[in-house]
């Protein structure tokens, strides 16, 4: 069994062989995934999925890149949404200082809004990260979002503030950087978290392991990601998908 806690199923990427993706999930042991929406059509399409099919759950939320097009009515949308029995985890959220669409000082209030929502809500959060690590640890402490924790999505910081946010209550997510031959951080974190605080996802279409990197990811490559932890940690390969499948269900308080 693995759990891809982050796929885009609702990505425009895979309109045209949705069916045949999802098979290949579920014929590499995938059992579980989470389909992340962060704007209107992606919250919609994660929604349908999540209806369409037993073993999707949906994620809601506004991305960072796009906080400067976020509305008071958006953000109704999502709380309304967060009453729906597949509706695990408020996100994707946060801060993105790579890209400069919505200013710093307007992703932050809508970064602290959701994690509000969630809190009121009492769903877990799902934080996307870009160049920003420092503030986005500052705001998670100043909201107190440990109170409802959540992941730390395709984490790519250091070890040691992997370690910092599994003390706030929040799960660290690897995904296929991992696998890249030159990726120091991510296999660092791989060693240092104890299993019990990690998670595996895609990403998908982003991010596609090796040997696929720079091609289209899709959740049956999160069995590389899954791989590959279990050489880092010396642990077999079903021992990493059985404990991240069992941090998933419970970060998400799916049975
Ligand atoms: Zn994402």
């Amino acid at each position: 069994m693995l759990f891809d806690t982050h796929a885009h199923l609702n990505a425009e990427q895979f309109n045209e062989d949705l069916e045949e993706v999802i098979s290949r999930a579920q014929e590499a042991g995938v059992t579980n995934m989470v389909v992340v929406g962060f704007d209107r059509p992606t919250i919609t399409r994660a929604m349908e999925l999540a209806e369409g099919y037993e073993f999707i759950y949906a994620c809601v939320g506004w991305h960072p890149v796009d906080a400067i097009d976020m509305t008071d009515e958006d953000l109704l949308w999502i709380e309304e949404l967060a009453a729906h029995p597949k509706v695990v985890a408020i996100g994707e959220m946060g801060l993105d200082y790579h890209w400069d669409k919505s200013p710093k000082d307007i992703q932050k209030e809508v970064f602290r809004k959701q994690i509000q929502l969630a809190k009121k809500v009492k769903l877990p959060i799902v934080i996307h990260n870009r160049e920003a690590t420092q503030d986005i640890v500052e705001i998670l402490k100043e909201e107190g979002a440990a109170e409802v924790g959540g992941i730390m999505h395709c984490f790519s910081g250091s070890a040691e503030t992997a370690k910092e946010c599994v003390n706030m209550n929040f799960y660290i997510s690897l995904g296929g950087p991992v696998t890249f031959k030159n990726a120091k951080k991510p296999k660092e974190v791989a060693a240092e978290i104890p299993i019990d605080k990690l998670l595996i996802e895609t990403d998908c279409p982003y991010l596609a392991p090796h040997p696929f990197r720079g091609k289209r990811n899709e959740p049956s490559y999160v069995k590389l990601v899954a791989e590959q932890i279990a050489e880092i940690k010396g642990l077999t390969y079903e021992e990493v998908a059985e404990a991240t499948t069992q941090n998933a269900k419970k970060c998400f308080a799916i049975n």
